[in-house]
């Protein structure tokens, strides 16, 4: 059996020799609970549940695992061959597979969680996604970045067991190349076949005509759909507010739109034309763009050659997978 980490030894040690004061682990469990929903899920696994039978008892309290967010760096490997600079800062932190995360929460939780976010540089293999799918049937909230390409039978068995996702944020594919409009093409196919009650979806892709067509054709549902701080077509996004018969609120916040898709003599700038303006808001409840002037938009588009700090990219990256106008894509 694993030791407990030291943080949390630390802390059983410090208690001793206090006489009659009343002792950590002898502490209400259901108090106990509300502080370990301060901590961070690695430590509550990996640190205070192996401190004492007690706290070992308040870890299993339900309300800790309906959400879990898995998005702190310190304690997962993250192993992106795309960032390799990313844990140079905490190279010294105790750090865990993701595999192992998964299956130390899974004793945890069982089939109680209903929502599930990873930070956008996690790396998700096959493994893991069967084992998320398989131990979290539930989930009807997920952000699920896409760095590996995962093979479609993995990809369709695992969406087809969240019947009752509602909410998608998915990543970029990596890498990019020709075959990946015909990836596109078959996720959200295969999204739209089996997750019928999907009705909030946010894309870290382009939105070209084609993807608006594969939008409408398979996902015609959707009531919620955020392409923020991405490259847009105005065309396509005309044509998706006119084709989602359902599609109440469209966030295009810090995009940058064009006539014409990539490739096809690409110039873009930051204002979306009139006609979108105009069509957007007499069909839908809410269009989402930014004001000319938008801060954040200089920023990301103008200024995105400049040489950051990578730790500080990260973070602000980080900050755009977790924010979003839409409620329900925000966490
Ligand atoms: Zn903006």
């Amino acid at each position: 059996m694993s030791l407990p980490s030291q943080k949390f030894m630390s802390i059983e040690s410090h208690e001793e020799g206090f006489g009659n004061v009343p002792r950590w682990e002898n502490m209400n469990k259901d108090i106990l609970s509300n502080i370990f929903k301060k901590l961070d899920l690695v430590d509550v696994i990996m640190g205070a549940s192996r401190v004492c039978i007690n706290w070992f008892l308040a870890s299993h309290n339900k309300t800790l695992w309906k959400t879990i967010k898995l998005n702190e760096l310190d304690s997962i490997i993250l192993d992106n061959p795309k960032e390799p600079s990313m844990q140079d800062s905490v190279i010294e932190k105790r750090r865990y597979h993701l595999m192992n995360i998964l299956i130390e929460i899974n004793n945890f939780s069982r089939n109680v969680p209903i929502n599930l976010f990873f930070n956008r540089y996690t790396i998700i293999l096959e493994e893991d996604l069967t084992f998320i799918s398989e131990r979290m049937p539930n989930i009807n909230r997920l952000a699920l970045p896409m760095w590996k390409p995962l093979s479609q039978n993995s990809f369709r068995s695992a969406f087809s067991k969240w019947k009752n996702l509602k909410t998608l944020i998915l990543g970029p594919f990596q890498p990019l190349n020709d075959s990946s409009t015909a990836r596109d093409q078959f996720e959200l196919q295969t999204i739209g076949e089996t997750c019928r009650n999907l009705t909030t979806i946010k894309l870290f892709r382009m939105l070209s005509k084609i993807r608006a067509n594969d939008f409408i054709r398979y996902l015609p549902n959707l009531e919620r759909v955020s392409f923020r701080r991405q490259n847009v077509c105005r065309e396509a996004a005309t044509s998706l507010i006119i084709g989602l018969p359902n599609l109440k609120i469209l966030n295009l916040t810090h995009c940058r739109f064009s006539e014409l898709q990539r490739g096809e003599n690409y110039e873009s700038d930051m204002t979306p034309s009139e006609e979108l303006i105009r069509i957007g808001t007499e069909k839908l409840d809410k269009l989402i763009v930014c004001c000319s002037d938008c801060p954040i938009c200089q920023d990301i588009w103008k200024h995105r050659f400049r040489q950051r700090d990578p730790y500080k990219d990260h973070n602000s990256k980080e900050k755009l997978w977790k924010s979003d106008e839409i409620e329900e894509l925000a966490y």
